[in-house]
């Protein structure tokens, strides 16, 4: 048996599948008929992603990864509930997974929808309130507002990629304060949590916050 993978070698090839795709070249891994047999079995995935739901960041697609290869979760906006971490937590406390990627979007309807409220006052009904709930308390207590100043050295960013961004790393700090179990595996060294940003015109997942040693620096919170 090979030795578990650390949380950086699970970031180095989520990254790497990334590459792959942004390119053009993917290799389409873990998808054989082959494939499809040994895992009747068991499964050892290498991530557990907390994605959002919209059509056009399918998570094994934009990492280049196949069957077996990611734990996927995904809700409107990568928003959390008791569920959805319990989710995370089968995959880090079952199946020894290294690393929890919340993966954020440009363009997302989720983080959208929350501004809106935040600006006109009127929450959507049914249970897409729910989602916007969850989405507001990272726009409040971490980010600003179209149309007021950016954060201190927001690094030029207009305000709602700000936001979207804001978004997903308070959604990680929310996940870590949540999760005891991850929290004693980051210290322990483990696992790891990642925050990154798709780029829908691109294809790229940029890092945009680490808890826990990914091998790779996350993009600065404030730029000088
Ligand atoms: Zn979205």
């Amino acid at each position: 048996m090979t030795a578990a993978p650390t949380p950086a070698d699970a970031w180095a090839t989520l990254r790497e599948g990334n590459q792959r795709f942004v390119a053009g070249t993917m290799d389409h891994p873990s998808q054989s008929v082959q494939r499809r047999g040994e895992l009747s079995t068991g499964q050892r995935p290498t991530a557990v992603i907390l994605g959002c739901s919209d059509s056009r960041v399918a998570a094994e697609i934009i990492f280049d990864q196949g069957l077996g290869d990611m734990f996927v979760v995904r809700t409107a906006g990568q928003v959390l509930d008791t569920t959805v971490i319990g989710s995370i937590e089968y995959g880090i406390g079952i199946l020894d997974i290294p690393l929890v990627v919340v993966l954020g979007h440009d363009s997302c309807g989720a983080v959208a929808a929350a501004v809106d409220a935040l600006e006109t006052g009127r929450m959507p009904t049914g249970f897409v309130r729910a989602i916007v709930d969850r989405v507001i308390p990272a726009l409040l207590t971490r980010a600003v507002l179209p149309g007021e100043e950016p954060i201190a050295g927001g690094g030029g960013l207009p305000p709602a990629d700000q936001l979207r961004r804001e978004h997903v790393r308070s959604t990680v700090e929310m996940l870590v304060d949540y999760s005891s179990m991850l929290r004693e595996r980051i210290e322990a060294g483990t696992a790891a949590v990642v925050g990154v940003e798709y780029t829908l015109a691109d294809g790229t997942a940029r890092l945009v916050d680490a808890v826990g040693e990914v091998g790779e620096e996350p993009l600065p919170r404030y730029v000088a």
